[in-house]
């Protein structure tokens, strides 16, 4: 089934690390860019819907939308796909929009899961990343949730931050689980040239922890994940069994998901295609009815291939070895051995029951890993 995701480029703020597709939020942009979505779904109606059964609103900060907007969205994707009755409809939210008013209206709009945009719960940390919120405010914020009858919440916490140490991380990870959420994504702060962030990281006196602390910090909170019963099923990963993010399954399982909005991305039945980046130019090309995508393009087989390879290996379940070869032609295990052999030796890779993976130290080492497969 397919995954639908769809794009809100708006944000209250604009914190000092990001170089997503997003600015600050305009009301009078922000209702003409729902239309423009609601009318970008639309027009793919076809004579026989396609089956989805996940919606995920990302950006940006999707909870600026309000909740009759949310909802007319949530319409526009049941009325042009065939979208089953359980489907995942999951709400970026971050906390400092999230009264329980608003939660609640989320809820009756159709929004089932709720992924919150923590980061962490230490308010220095926070002020680092030029985020709105405080620690006290994401905490009332979930608990909001809860109240608002959300079964299924996901937090987003950030490690190896400017001035975060073993022990703050740890403090962080001791809270969320403290919190009782169902899913929890671990991102590593990834600096681009020019952040704002990297500039005041060059003036102020903190810094971010060396490598290895940072592996070590990585290691140690999902073992507190795994003694609080939420399993890691992926590289930055982990939830109680049965709470896996199902959209998130469609990018590591090769499966299919349509974007809407504007810089999305989409790969169905083996084509990719993005949409404009422009906020302006999206909402102005969707009123004179014209086309927002560019370079779309039939996914070669050999991509096909390495991309299937690349984010099977993120999963901890790995790669089906036998299906893997149904689909794409060989046997990575094969193909590769000699080449993974040190890697195996080292317990960074494992093989067994026909199905290859990394370990969680292998995890660490993705990236030199998978320079074997290019
Ligand atoms: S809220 Fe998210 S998308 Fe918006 S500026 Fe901050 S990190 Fe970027």
């Amino acid at each position: 089934m397919l995954g639908l995701y769809l794009h809100i480029p708006f944000c209250s703020s604009i914190c000092s690390y990001c170089n997503f597709n997003r600015g600050l939020l305009d009301p009078d942009l922000k209702t003409r860019y729902v239309a423009a979505l609601a009318a970008e779904i639309r027009r793919t109606s076809q004579p026989t819907p396609r089956a989805a059964d996940t919606i995920f609103f990302g950006g940006g900060t999707p909870s600026l939308l309000d909740p009759p907007e949310i909802a007319s969205l949530i319409a526009a994707c049941r009325n042009t796909f065939d979208l089953a009755t359980d489907a995942e409809i999951t709400l970026e939210t971050n906390p400092e929009t999230a009264t329980p008013e608003r939660l609640e209206a989320f809820r009756e709009a159709g929004v089932n899961r709720i992924s919150f945009g923590v980061q962490s719960f230490e308010d220095e940390e926070l002020k680092r990343l030029g985020r709105v919120h405080s620690a006290a405010r994401a905490r009332e914020a979930i608990r909001a949730a809860r109240s608002a009858g959300f079964a299924n919440l996901s937090f987003d916490l950030m490690l190896w931050l400017p001035g975060q140490s073993f022990v703050s991380w740890l403090r962080t990870i001791d809270e969320a689980v403290a919190l009782g959420p169902d899913h929890l994504s671990l991102y590593l702060l990834e600096l681009y040239p020019n952040a704002p962030l990297k500039e005041a990281m060059a003036r102020e006196p903190w810094s971010q922890a060396p490598d290895d602390e940072a592996a070590d910090m990585y290691l140690a909170g999902l073992d507190r994940l795994d003694a609080a019963g939420l399993h890691q099923y992926e590289i930055s990963n982990a939830a109680r069994p049965g709470c896996e993010s199902r959209h998130n399954l469609k990018y590591w399982q090769s499966g299919d998901w349509w974007g809407f909005g504007c810089g999305a991305h989409s790969t169905v039945d083996g084509v990719r295609w993005q949409n404009i980046a422009s906020v302006e130019d999206y909402v102005d090309r969707l009123a004179r009815d014209e086309a927002v995508t560019i370079d779309r393009r039939i996914l070669p087989p050999a991509d096909r291939a390495g991309e299937a390879l690349f984010t099977g290996l993120r999963l901890t379940a790995g790669i089906d070895r036998a299906a893997f070869a149904a689909q794409h032609g060989s046997d990575p295990w094969l193909t590769y051995r000699a080449e993974l052999a040190p890697f195996c030796e080292a317990g960074l890779v494992w093989e067994r029951e026909g199905r290859m993976g990394l370990t969680r130290q292998g995890m660490l080492m993705a990236n030199e890993i998978f320079v074997t497969f290019v």
